[in-house]
């Protein structure tokens, strides 16, 4: 059996190796549809993690991937450039906020937070600030799973203790409260101002998900935040990363999520839906302060260059991804999920499980009172015919943009049986 050597030898994202939750072995996936093994099929309410947003198999990037295949599909990059990764970054430097104009390209979101966090280091260190090494984010945050990265991670759920030794201790403003839909409330920033102005000589950056954050809960904050967290950091001469990661390329409503905020940062994370996901691909992007700063001091050089830096493969198809999204009506396609989303989820707020249900863009949220069952929610999902993966407290939606609006409401509805479970 497939599924005994597995579960033997294989670890998954965040798994136990003697004790794990099933996994089910897919055949293919085309379109919103995952074929299983055994002959079911599940609508997709998860995007892979943010990423597939035109759906599986898509003739487009299929033929993307194939064209440059024919070429090659991998060239180190050190010393030589190729087309796909021009075009990809010709691209980048024209979407994203203006400024941002300097890109490395990496292999993964986690990999892009720490080139961002190593360029943010190196920059105070060119700039004469080698005392300013240390990071202020929010709580409640998600930047990835390596060290860097984990340090600005919610260091409940990021689970700061048990790696306590050997993560550098960073500073945590709490989560903003005020909602995206919310007034503004100038409160919501002064303990951010607080911490920032009393160790403004020790910083070198803040990082933060702009608006939505994402695997620390879902949580959907107000813009005006931002755009105060901009002026703070501008007067206390702290540079501001956003992570767009999971944000990036439509998911919110905005192309970014800073567009919400009209809030440029010093540098930008992105990666997941950057290549339709089918290829991991990350970029960072700086603006060109940032850039000639690092380059303007010893070593002159940005330290950091991984083996598949800009692999063709991988531009290529993110290339494709891009132009396609770009060439459909993607606002109207995420303003109307947005819209079912909003009608199909409100029941629950009734719900006596059910603390909240919030939609911002393609992603639904229903927030339960207590922490849910993974295992036996994710079964309950297969059996209803959708692929849904709950976490902590969060039954939640962000399905492909390509989905139509019967089968949303088949997610829609499986999500409501489960939040009454
Ligand atoms: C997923 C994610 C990451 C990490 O990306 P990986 O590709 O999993 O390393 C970082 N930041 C945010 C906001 C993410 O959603």
């Amino acid at each position: 059996m497939l599924t005994t050597f597995d579960r033997q030898h294989i670890w998954h994202p965040y798994t136990s190796m003697t004790n794990p939750l099933p996994v089910y072995p897919v055949q293919s996936a085309s379109g919103v549809r995952i074929a299983l093994e055994d002959g079911r099929t599940l609508i997709d309410g998860m995007s892979s993690w943010w990423a597939a947003i035109h759906g599986y198999n898509h003739p487009v990037l299929n033929a993307a991937l194939q064209g440059q295949m024919e070429k090659m599909a991998h060239i180190m990059f050190g010393g030589l450039t190729h087309e796909p990764a021009i075009e990809l970054c010709r691209l980048l430097v024209d979407l994203t906020p203006a400024d941002l104009n300097r890109v490395f390209l990496c292999d993964s979101g986690s990999v892009s937070v720490e080139v961002a966090l190593k360029m943010a280091l190196q920059f105070q260190h060119a700039d004469g600030h080698p005392e300013k090494h240390r990071l202020l984010t929010i709580r409640g945050g998600y930047h990835g799973d390596t060290f860097h990265a984990m340090s600005v991670c919610d260091p409940v759920t990021g689970m700061h203790s048990l790696f306590s030794d050997s993560l550098p201790k960073q500073i945590f403003a709490p989560r903003p409260q005020c909602r995206f839909t919310d007034s503004w409330q100038p409160d919501d920033i002064v303990a951010t101002k607080t911490l920032l102005t009393r160790h403004q000589n020790e910083l070198a950056a803040v990082i933060v998900e702009p608006v939505v954050q994402g695997a620390g809960g879902m949580w959907f904050y107000h813009p005006q935040y931002l755009r105060e967290l901009r002026k703070l950091c501008d007067d206390c001469k702290v540079l501001l990363i956003f992570d767009e990661i999971a944000t990036g390329f439509g998911r919110t409503g905005k192309l970014f999520a800073a567009e919400h905020a009209e809030v440029t940062p010093d540098i930008l994370c992105l990666g997941k839906a950057l290549t339709g996901g089918y290829m991991t691909l990350a970029a960072t992007l700086a603006t060109k302060q940032v850039a000639e700063t690092i380059s303007s001091a010893p070593p002159g050089l940005f330290m950091h260059g991984p083996t598949f830096m800009g692999n063709p493969l991988a531009c290529a198809v993110a290339t494709a991804s891009i132009n396609l999204l770009l060439q459909t009506d993607w606002q109207k396609e995420i303003e109307s999920i947005a819209q079912q989303l909003q009608q199909e989820l409100a029941p629950a707020k009734d719900f006596p499980q059910v603390r909240d249900v919030r939609v911002l863009g393609a992603i639904g949220v229903i927030e339960m009172k207590k922490e849910v069952n993974m295992g036996e929610l994710q079964d309950f999902f297969v059996r209803q015919g959708v692929w849904i993966r709950p976490f902590g407290h969060l039954i939640y939606l962000m399905p492909p943009y390509i989905i139509n609006t019967d089968e949303l409401t088949t997610l829609t509805s499986a999500a409501l049986k489960a939040a009454q479970l």
